[in-house]
């Protein structure tokens, strides 16, 4: 007998993918220039020139064992220490490659993170709104999901709500900044708080609460800022990096868990880590891929055009009557859906050939997501068909 729960699952296919297949129909019919499709968050710009040449001389370097054999089940030794050296110099903390596990993206390095720090029939908590796949991320580890209500004229965190849910079968708080699909940036300040505030209760329970911490978009900042970095605030931090939006290497499945050196028993879970990849089979990530990537740490694809984006929506749209909060990184923006159901806005947004997803499976029904990792010029040309839509709602 096949398993129910994954028949089941079929009967819930993402929201977004479902947009994207509408729009690659629709695209057939009246011509891919004419379809807005703000739908998937899929990197549009190149990767860097230096990752390419890098990958091109490990393939013809004749170390073939080397270049296309297993790697380790923790990652390659040297990957790990130059990520390691990496995060020492840019975020002051003193990580060692035995702190460091490489993953296939950011999705394998929270299976793991999870799988390490959360007991089957624990809970993780997160914040509304959140990306949809952490719900299968968490019941694929056994947990429960519990979403904390957005503080919606921000985004940054409800205190109040959070510790309201915190208990003692709270096993660890996710949290996802630079943030999809908001675009919002926790600042030094909630990243205090929440420190504060996790202390108190590990104390109170008498058991650590970890931060895991998903940072893909942590590249992806804006106004020349940087992102506060969560580790720095709270030991007890596994942060879960991929280099899929960083590079736009999407397809090539790498990231890494960095587990802060000052986090309890922070070796143990990276070793605790090689043994979860035997039992779910997410193991050792692409050999050349690591190499290549741990030749250009510390560059990024030219994420500027995400910048430029979100200047022309965020303003357009903000002077159309649409209000929003500005993000401060990513390449998404999450306005509220006049009239207040967004997937009724998502369907009237169709007719325009604007395709944006409704806020419901990110735990905002109020609220769309534009995912702007489109052309500039496309961006332009849709304005047109967000000025109709506004004017179906706002006159
Ligand atoms: N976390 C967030 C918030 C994401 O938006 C994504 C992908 O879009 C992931 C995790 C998964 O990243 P990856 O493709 O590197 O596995």
């Amino acid at each position: 007998m096949v398993v129910k729960k994954y028949v089941e699952m079929l009967g819930r296919k993402s929201a977004i993918r479902e947009l994207f297949d509408y729009g690659a129909a629709r695209a057939k019919e009246v011509g891919y220039e004419n379809v807005f499709d703000y739908s998937l968050g899929n990197p549009s710009v190149a990767v860097p020139k230096a990752f390419n040449e890098a990958l091109a001389a490990l393939a013809l370097s004749g170390e073939d064992l080397a270049v296309h054999g297993y790697s380790p089940s923790l990652g390659i030794f040297s990957v790990r220490q130059a990520i390691a050296e990496s995060l020492r110099k840019r975020f002051a903390l003193p990580y060692e490659a035995k702190h460091i596990f490489m993953t296939t993206g950011a999705a394998g390095a929270l299976a793991h993170a999870l799988r390490a720090v959360a007991e089957p029939g624990s809970e993780i908590l997160t914040f509304a709104p959140y990306f949809p796949e952490y719900g299968p991320y968490v019941e694929g580890a056994g947990c429960t999901l519990r979403v904390v209500p957005a503080q919606e004229e921000d985004f940054q965190i409800d205190f109040e709500a959070l510790e309201k849910m915190l208990s003692n079968n709270t096993s660890a708080v996710l949290i996802n900044t630079p943030n999809n699909p908001s675009g919002v940036v926790y600042s030094a300040e909630t990243l205090v708080r929440l420190a504060d505030m996790l202390e108190i209760k590990q104390r109170e329970f008498g058991h650590a609460i970890y931060l895991i911490s998903d940072e893909p978009y942590r590249e992806i900042i804006f106004g020349g800022r940087e992102c506060p970095y969560a580790a720095r605030f709270y030991d007890n931090t596994i942060t879960c990096y991929s280099f899929s939006k960083s590079l736009s290497l999407p397809g090539e499945r790498i990231g890494y868990v960095a587990v802060n050196p000052a986090c309890q028993d922070a070796a143990l879970i990276v070793e605790m880590c090689g043994q979860i990849s035997r039992g779910i089979g997410h193991n050792c990530p692409p050999s050349i891929i690591q190499l290549a990537v741990a030749q250009v740490l510390d560059q990024t694809a030219d994420l500027s055009v995400y910048e430029t984006n979100k200047e022309i929506l965020y303003t357009a749209l903000t002077k159309m009557g649409f209000s929003c909060v500005e993000p401060g990184g990513t390449f998404y923006m999450f306005p509220c859906a006049p009239g207040g159901d967004a997937e009724a806005f998502s369907q009237k947004a169709k007719e325009f050939d604007l395709l944006l997803v409704p806020g419901t499976s990110f735990g905002c029904p109020g609220h769309f997501r534009i995912s702007y990792c489109i052309d500039t010029e496309k961006v332009k040309r849709s304005l047109q068909a967000f000025q109709k839509l506004a004017e179906v709602y706002f006159g």
